[in-house]
């Protein structure tokens, strides 16, 4: 459990541009936008981190995803979206409550802006990947 600025937020205790809320769910313009557009969608649950997420808030998150990335891309004309969920301070996490970015990508316009994204495959060998898909799916 966590009482962070997004509780504040949700409480309407501290200003935000709300573009959407249901009873799980609320949606708020970045403040610090990678580019334009930039949105969070937060559950309402004060989960600090995905991982201590319900259920029931988590499918409420993914319910409404589409619809408001759906809404940013026709209104900023975003050709594409990096949508990024930060879990964890070793992952970038700087609000502990748990939330996941819109971020919109251009083609032609806005260029240099969005989400730049430093990806270096491994890899994986067969016996790894045996392995590991048997210790996880027995936690699942
Ligand atoms: P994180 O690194 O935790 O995934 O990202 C936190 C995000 O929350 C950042 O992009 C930051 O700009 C945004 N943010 C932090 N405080 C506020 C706030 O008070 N209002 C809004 N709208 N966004 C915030």
């Amino acid at each position: 459990m966590t009482d962070s600025i997004f509780s504040k937020i949700i409480r309407g205790e501290v200003p935000a541009h709300k573009i959407y809320e249901d009873d799980f769910v609320i949606s708020i313009l970045d403040i610090g936008p990678l580019s334009e557009g930039h949105a969070l969608v937060i559950p309402k649950e004060p989960a600090a981190t995905i991982d201590t997420l319900s259920d029931e808030f988590a499918a409420a998150v993914g319910r409404v995803l589409p619809r408001i990335t759906r809404a940013i891309q026709k209104v900023t004309g975003a050709t594409a979206v990096n949508i990024l969920q930060n879990n964890g301070a070793d992952a970038g996490q700087a609000v502990d409550h748990v939330h996941f970015h819109i971020i919109p990508k251009f083609t032609g316009r806005n260029p240099g802006t969005g989400l730049m994204i430093d990806w270096t495959p491994g890899s994986l060998s067969q016996d790894e990947a045996l392995e590991l898909g048997k210790q996880i799916k027995r936690l699942l």
